[in-house]
């Protein structure tokens, strides 16, 4: 149930990588053997399937360590690669990932660049029009991210793409969590840069990409790394060619998959959530309800001591927020842009589907889930005092009916 912080890597995936540990095991920078052709043979026709996941050129697509590196690469390059002015301006929304809301935090404080951080509503969505206030003359880069990794809430990107167009600023996205779970097209959203990570898409960890539009704008970032001249010397290091080669495979294979598997996924995500909500009381789904991922789900339950809510369900691989942040019990800062107290933001579960769940499994967390909740209540004084007051209300009412 917690596919947002990674998935398995296929096995189709893993035949794919195999021969580039061993008998194809050259270096893709290696110009004079056949050992080097292999590789880079591999690596761009790697490129080729992670572009067409995305509607991208292969010459717009940087392999990088992962979608942390890639945001990084795209905020950092960008407000210093392409901005002439001495204190760029970056906006962003409080609800994205850690990898782009600290990057953007570490140039302001450092007094690299100004920084908007813009709100969203209860439903964890931006406005679009609230992007277009927020700009200035000295903006260089909007980030917001696709789908959002806690409540797979869906931004207006096409919306957003359309006021930075014609303002002239670049517009980076975090399509981590999106790519692979529903069609996504980097002209159809007008974005100029936008970061993939492997892990997510039943790809091998450690490696992602960073798309990098080269026409109408091209893009000049400024690189993280110096050194040899791989990724045009955008990113230079030794492509690490079986991770590259698995990321492609698995890019094809999440491409294949689109047109059946957000359906099924979606009907397993209803399956849950109407599960848990019609077997307990006092349950709020996180998020807005029709633009957000088919695999999400986000749940408070009330009258529940959130620490004990997790701790109490150990057959099932959940979590309370992203796993990059859950070495800190701090509540999720998503859940709390969104105007949930402390309180309810701890008490809170994240369900992520993806495409091994099956409807037993779904039936076996409903009712873990169900059976814990009921439990932790009975304990909990002060939804014991709530449910009382709650009934005794219900039968007042029922007397002034009859
Ligand atoms: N952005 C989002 C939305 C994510 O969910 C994640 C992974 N938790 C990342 C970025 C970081 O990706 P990676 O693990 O490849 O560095």
């Amino acid at each position: 149930m917690d596919y947002h912080a990674t998935t398995p890597v296929d096995p189709r995936v893993v035949e794919a990588m195999m021969p580039y540990f061993t008998e194809r095991f050259g270096n893709a920078a290696s110009r004079s053997h056949v050992f080097g052709w292999e590789a880079a043979e591999a690596v761009e026709q790697a490129r080729d399937e992670v572009a067409q996941l995305i509607g991208a050129a292969a010459a717009e697509i940087v392999f990088t360590s992962g979608a942390t590196e890639s945001n990084n690469l795209a905020i950092k390059g960008a407000v210093a690669g392409g901005a002439r002015k001495r204190r760029p301006h970056v906006v962003t929304c409080a609800t994205e990932h850690k990898s782009v809301l600290e990057v953007c935090r570490r140039l302001e404080r450092h007094g690299v660049a100004d920084l908007t951080v813009l709100p969203v509503d209860g439903t964890g969505r931006l406005v679009a029009e609230q992007v277009g206030e927020a700009l200035r003359g000295d903006t260089v880069l909007v980030t917001i991210m696709l789908a959002n990794n806690e409540i797979g809430v869906l931004q207006p990107l096409a919306e957003i793409g359309a006021i930075t167009r014609q303002h002239g600023c670049l517009l980076h996205t975090d399509a981590t969590q999106a790519a692979g779970r529903f069609p996504v097209d980097v002209d159809g959203l007008g974005v100029d840069l936008l970061s993939l990570s492997a892990h997510k898409v039943y790809g091998p960890k450690g490696v992602g990409a960073l798309y990098v539009r080269r026409r109408r704008p091209r893009i000049d970032l400024l690189p993280l790394q110096d050194g040899g001249d791989q990724e045009r010397g955008v990113r230079a290091g030794t492509i690490n060619v079986p991770g590259v080669v698995g990321f492609g495979a698995a890019c094809r294979i999440a491409g294949e998959e689109l047109q059946q598997e957000p359906a099924r996924l979606s009907r397993l995500r209803d399956r849950l959530e109407n599960g848990i909500l019609s077997g307990l009381a006092g349950v709020t789904v996180n998020g807005h309800q029709a633009h957000r991922l088919p695999n999400n789900s986000n749940l408070s339950f009330g009258g529940v001591e959130g620490e004990s809510l997790l701790i109490s369900l150990p057959e099932i691989a959940l979590s309370s927020g992203s796993a990059c942040s859950s070495t800190t019990s701090s509540p999720s800062h998503v859940l709390k842009a969104m105007g949930l107290d402390n309180d309810a933001a701890i008490a809170s579960l994240r369900f992520g589907l993806g495409r091994w769940t099956s409807v037993e499994q779904v039936d076996f967390a409903i009712e873990k889930v169900v059976a814990a909740v009921t439990k932790l209540r009975r304990n909990s004084p002060s939804w014991a005092a709530m449910r009382s007051v709650r009934r005794g209300h219900e039968r007042l009412e029922t007397k002034e009916l009859a």
